[in-house]
């Protein structure tokens, strides 16, 4: 899987230098956008209150990975904005579709590499 790790490792880069991967845009509903622009992570607003958050999956899988942002829902993120970046813990590891595992801080991806 020499391909996959150097488009990682391109896109790191290529993110470190462009400053961020991700932005938070506020979005009021009940209804999740089926397609999410990259670079953004939607914030799901209720009567202001945030209740879900969605982003196009990093590794261009093209998958939108939901992540909850409400009390008791399980499992749930907690999402911290600072000017416009994300910051979200725990990490993201999906358990279908690509697997990816990551951290967002700050508006960074940070890939999780499987131990192997
Ligand atoms: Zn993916």
């Amino acid at each position: 899987m020499w391909f996959v790790k150097r488009c990682r490792a391109a896109w790191e880069w290529l993110s470190s230098h462009w400053g961020y991967d991700l932005r938070v845009v506020d979005l009021a509903g009940e209804e999740i956008p089926a397609a999410i622009p990259s670079k953004k992570l939607i914030c799901m607003l209720d009567e202001g209150e945030p209740w879900v958050a969605a982003m196009a999956c990093p590794c261009g899988c093209g998958d939108v990975i939901e992540l909850m942002l409400l009390e008791g829902a399980k499992p749930r993120w907690d999402l911290i904005v600072d000017r416009g970046l994300p910051t979200l813990t725990p990490s993201v590891w999906r358990n279908v579709g690509c697997r990816s595992h990551f951290w967002v801080k700050r508006g960074h991806i940070h890939w999780v590499r499987a131990a192997r």
